[in-house]
């Protein structure tokens, strides 16, 4: 086989750090990029507000002339008879509400719809980011961490999506609506409103500031709380055994307690709003009563005004406090965005160099020359490393735990870039071709299974997907792994996530060999993938690799030693280093290392 290569279709563009966002800016670049594209549904949803708007300024008017009809009424200047003004407003009252219902209905539905539909987009853009980004941030994160920020950020980006969606323009509009209608009607009284109620901004804001950093604690605990949740059920079997439950609901039952305590903090902060606008609104009011009592009693005003400014004032003042909370409630959804931003900003350190080449096939002859390599929180790992395996060879990687084993994997799969040193495969440098292309070259059957969420026939065919049944069935074959899927219920379209648990160890290891096998790919990596078996299957095993590895690249790490005599060359780490190499036979006759790790473990 020779190597092939082409010339990307496109090129990963590398882009250069990004400047840490504005914070502010997050949630306006969120809006843009994923809610503005929505805009058909939002401006339905902003028609409906501005008409509930609308409505509710009726009931000012309508409040109006019932109060200068009762007005007149009581003077007997108008005259009239009373059951025609009241029923004109009972009649108007009940049609506004109607209406009033029917577009906040609306405008709800629509709103929402446009809400959930930009969400998903942002989901899907931060998966992605996650997904295609560095392996070694899903590393080093707690998964629960990742969850929470599908779950419990994107709650937060909903809440202010919609609050802002469902309210700013209904309460805006009828706000000013309210205030216009009162500037006509009476500019004075108008004014004592516009005066008194903004004087409440400053301290709303303020509040609103400080949710935002507590909001962003809150997130990072939940976070936390999430992994420690699925750590404890996941673990469930050692927890019962080493009858860990108490320490384990203690664990629980702190972060639950604290959790409480930083939402509380950010509720503070946010409860605090309502009060404030109570006070200016109340300020407003007293100030309106005696301004109309005083021009009462010099007769410049009259009763049925007092009931029209008392029902304006009903009216706008939920909307204020409205629009008082969407504030604290944006700083929350910002807090969130910030967040999404630290993904989806993030770049990634190992990246495809522009113009990297796509490796069609390779031979398979893999190179490591003075590889020098530490995790980015850890000591090196692997300390000026050479080897190299042809194809048809079988290389087995020895040594204490942590001697750098499977960081060698790691680097020729490039989940890692070496610090130093070059990786080469069939004599390109690994750094220069697509890292899709490298890893399409190679198949990893590690010590962990991997089974997802679906029937063994797809299990198998991840392996290369777009497999016929009949490839599936030879891999699985190939793999000593037929005829138990065959007996079980379902065959191969039993389902392997729900059968994960009741699935021997042996077996998962086997359909996870049969997806290598079906890979066919020229590099195969087997990290303790035979740990699991007991001596016969691992014989079973062991007898499907040695066919299937004919003319393959296989590189084994394996702490049974007695799996790895027949390699054609045995490399034994330590502390990063190679320390011997050579055959069984000639590694037990120089009576180093190797000597010692195959007398201890016979002993
Ligand atoms: P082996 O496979 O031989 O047991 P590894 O290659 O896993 O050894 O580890 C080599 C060294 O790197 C060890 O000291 C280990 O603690 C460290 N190491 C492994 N993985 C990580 C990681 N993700 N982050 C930091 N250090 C790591």
């Amino acid at each position: 086989m020779r190597t092939v290569c082409s010339t990307p279709r496109r090129e990963t563009p590398i882009t250069s750090e990004p400047a840490q966002p504005a914070p502010q800016r997050s949630l306006w670049r969120l809006f843009k990029a994923h809610f503005w594209p929505q805009k058909a549904w939002f401006i339905g949803g902003t028609a409906l507000a501005l008409l509930t708007a609308l409505w509710g300024i009726g009931y000012v008017a309508v409040l109006d002339y019932v109060g200068n009809s009762l007005q007149s009424q009581m003077t007997g200047e108008g005259g009239g008879a009373p059951a025609g003004w009241i029923w004109t407003g009972i009649i108007a009252i009940i049609g506004l509400t109607v209406a009033r219902s029917l577009s906040m209905y609306g405008m709800t539905l629509l709103n929402n719809t446009g809400v959930q539909r930009g969400l998903v987009s942002v989901q899907t853009v931060q998966y992605d980011a996650l997904t295609d980004g560095d392996y070694a941030r899903i590393a080093a994160d707690a998964s629960g961490n990742f969850v929470s920020r599908f779950i419990s950020d994107v709650l937060s980006i909903r809440e202010a999506a919609l609050r802002f969606a469902n309210n700013f323009t209904k309460s805006l509009a009828t706000v000013l609506g309210v205030l216009a209608w009162l500037f006509w009607k009476d500019w004075q009284l108008a004014l004592i409103i516009a005066v008194v109620y903004p004087l409440a901004l400053g301290p709303v804001v303020s509040l609103g500031n400080s949710v935002r950093k507590r909001a962003k604690k809150a997130a990072e605990q939940t976070g936390e709380i999430t992994s420690l949740l699925s750590e404890g059920f996941q673990s469930a079997r050692v927890v019962k055994a080493y009858g860990l439950e108490g320490w384990q609901k203690d664990r629980a039952r702190r972060g639950f307690a604290e959790r409480s305590r930083l939402f509380l903090k950010v509720l503070s902060k946010r409860a605090g709003v309502d009060p404030v606008l109570e006070v200016f609104g109340g300020l407003a009011l007293a100030a309106l009563l005696g301004f109309v009592a005083w021009r009462i009693s010099q007769g410049e005003n009259t009763l049925g005004d007092l009931l029209g400014v008392i029902g304006a004032v009903a009216v706008a003042a939920p909307e204020v406090r409205a629009l008082g909370s969407i504030s604290a409630v944006a700083q929350e959804g910002a807090a969130a965005a910030d967040r999404v931003y630290e993904i989806v900003d993030a770049r990634p350190v190992v990246a495809d160099k522009p113009g990297a080449l796509k490796l069609e096939s390779a031979r398979g002859d893999v190179e490591f020359r003075d590889v020098r390599f530490a995790y980015p929180d850890g000591g090196e790992a692997l300390k000026g490393l050479t080897f190299s395996a042809r194809p048809g060879e079988t290389v087995a990687f020895v040594g204490a735990s942590g001697a750098g084993k499977s960081t060698v994997f790691n680097l020729l799969m490039r989940l890692y870039d070496a610090s130093s040193g070059d990786i080469r495969l069939d004599t390109l440098n690994i750094r220069d071709v697509t890292g899709a292309s490298l890893r399409q070259q190679i198949a990893l059957v590690a010590q962990d299974a991997a089974l997802f969420d679906d029937s063994i026939s797809n299990n198998i065919a991840l392996g290369r997907i777009g497999a016929s049944t009949n490839e599936i069935e030879a891999a699985a074959r190939a793999a000593n792994a037929h005829e138990f899927i065959l007996a079980l219920p379902g065959g191969y379209d039993a389902p392997a996530g729900e059968l994960g648990r009741s699935l021997s160890g042996g077996q998962r290891q086997r359909i996870a060999l049969a997806r290598a096998i079906l890979r066919g790919a020229p590099i195969l990596l087997l990290d303790e993938a035979t740990s699991a078996l007991d001596a016969e299957s691992e014989a079973k095993v062991q007898d499907a690799l040695t066919g299937f590895a004919r003319g393959r690249t296989v590189l084994v790490i394996a702490h049974r030693l007695s799996t790895v005599r027949a390699a054609d060359r045995i490399i034994v780490m330590e502390d990063g280093r190679a320390v011997e190499e050579g055959t069984h036979e000639s590694l037990m006759a120089q009576g180093g290392a190797y000597k010692r790790l195959v007398e201890l473990q016979l002993s």
